[in-house]
């Protein structure tokens, strides 16, 4: 093992990766890490933490208006683009110093410059350097893509590019119907732009529970964001006055100053040399690997995004940990990828575990659905119309709870504490003996009685 620089060498410095080399450091591992960007990765620096911010700053003006049933006069609202972009990069720029810290204080080398796979214990970095390694972990993660290009397509902009607007735009156009279009939508619509959302589907987020979806789809255009289904972007122009204007397949062109284009991510390899070390790679070009996070060539693993299993960064910080902890710490494990919780950071924002009642019956389940809709508590006093709407998924010959959704306020935070239970294997008669914690919203989770007919 001698001729071996370092144990682990990990190239990219993300959610996974700089789990996994903490980790492995701490398990006695002498380990690098490269970074070509800023270290913290897609979450930390231009995803997760900087858009929940942007959510944080998008709600005070629902906050506003629904302060004044309760009693509270408050002067003119104005809202300063700057001071918000320029708060969200200090705590970005604060962040990243701590991963930076969090990595150096395990002892892990740290180089800021892209690296590349030179052979099976091989890596190259950017400035010349070979570094010979008896592991590799690849975690380079994703990056956004507009495929098939068109023309035009380089006058839009990628949720990279988003936070860093030199000022708030009257009008934007947002192309997808995913997670970041509709987190992006939701918060600049709040923040006084005009917004269109332009989706090829007939209907948002694909893959989600369709009830979800409906009234998700009607609570965005409740809030004043244009919902353009069933259509393509074919072509964008610059006009003369910057603004741009996007030719669609059907229906009048739309004009915008910024043109966010979220038609999803793809994995990070593009010459990265894995290819050539014999790492084998799947059609969007992401990383193949098994249970293990094992590729093809048994010195190189990879995690997280690169990999396009799940990609959140949860899973890939658990899959850090894992190849971490098996290959340096005598630990073998592997992640579970079932019934991982996730949220849509939208207005009103969804929480979701499990199967929804379309994938549960494809399953060949028979259920019982529950479900709830009601106005919040506190919209009766503020007057918003708001409602939150609650599904439960229940496999009818077993009573286990499949699937539980959630659109409204907190969402998130609730299915976060329901993940451990339908994890857990709950049933639905688990539910049912909980004591209800009043007054919440959640509490209607556990009084939930009559199925849904039909
Ligand atoms: P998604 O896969 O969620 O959405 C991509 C959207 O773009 C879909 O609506 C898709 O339509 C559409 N699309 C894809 N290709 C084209 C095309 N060529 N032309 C027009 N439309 C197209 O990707 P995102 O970029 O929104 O997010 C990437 C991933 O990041 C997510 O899947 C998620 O895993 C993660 N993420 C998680 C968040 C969270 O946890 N809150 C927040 C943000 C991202 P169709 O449905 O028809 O394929």
């Amino acid at each position: 093992m001698a001729d071996f620089d370092v144990d682990l060498f990990v190239i990219g410095a993300g959610s996974g990766g700089t789990r996994a080399a903490r980790i492995a450091a701490g398990h006695g591992a002498r380990v690098m890490i490269a970074e070509e960007d800023r270290i913290g990765g897609t979450c930390v620096v231009r995803g997760c933490v900087p858009k929940k911010l942007y959510v944080y700053a998008s709600r005070f003006a629902d906050d506003f208006a629904d302060a004044a049933g309760f009693g509270w006069t408050l002067g003119e609202a104005r809202f300063d683009w700057g001071t918000l972009r320029d708060a969200v990069a200090r705590e970005v720029t604060r962040l990243s110093g701590l991963y930076r810290k969090g990595l150096e204080g395990a002892g892990v080398a740290v180089r800021t410059e892209r690296a590349v796979v030179a052979g099976p214990h091989e890596v190259r970095l950017a400035g010349g350097d070979t570094v010979r390694a008896r592991h590799i972990l690849v975690a380079t993660g994703g990056y956004p893509a507009f495929d098939p290009p068109i023309p035009g397509g380089e006058l839009g902009i990628s949720s990279n590019e988003v936070f860093h607007l030199p000022s708030l735009p009257k009008r934007m156009l947002v192309v997808g119907g995913g997670y970041i279009a509709l987190e992006f939508a939701s918060v600049f619509a709040r923040l006084g732009v005009t917004v269109t959302v332009l989706h090829r589907g007939d209907n948002i987020l694909r893959g989600f529970d369709e009830d979800i979806r409906t009234r998700l789809r009607d609570a965005l255009a409740h809030a004043g964001i244009t919902l353009r289904l069933g259509c393509t972007v074919e072509r964008i122009e610059l006009l003369e006055d910057g603004v741009r204007r996007a030719h669609c397949a059907s229906g009048a062109p739309i004009d915008a100053e910024v043109i966010l284009v979220a038609t999803g991510r793809r994995p990070n390899t593009v010459g990265l040399g894995l290819a050539e070390a014999g790492v084998a790679l799947g059609p969007v070009g992401e990383v193949i690997v098994d249970a293990n996070s094992a590729t093809a060539v048994h010195s190189i693993h990879a995690v997280g995004d690169v990999t396009n299993r799940i990609n959140l960064t949860p899973v890939a910080i658990r899959e850090g940990h894992a190849f971490a902890d098996s290959t340096f710490g005598g630990k073998p494990w592997t992640v579970d990828h079932h019934l991982v919780a996730s949220a849509v950071f939208t207005t009103p924002e969804i929480g979701t575990v499990g199967l929804s009642e379309q994938q549960a019956r494809a399953a060949g389940h028979e259920l019982r659905i529950f479900e709830t809709g009601f106005r919040p508590m506190k919209a009766t006093i503020s007057g918003r119309e708001e409602r939150i709407y609650m599904k439960l998924v229940v496999d009818a010959q077993s009573d286990r709870m499949l699937g539980v959704h959630i659109l409204g306020h907190d969402a998130g935070e609730i299915i976060q504490a329901v993940a451990i239970a339908v994890s857990m294997g709950a049933t639905k008669a688990d539910f049912d003996r909980t004591i209800a914690l009043h007054p919440s919203a959640a509490e209607e989770l556990v009084t939930m009685r009559t199925p849904r007919a039909g």
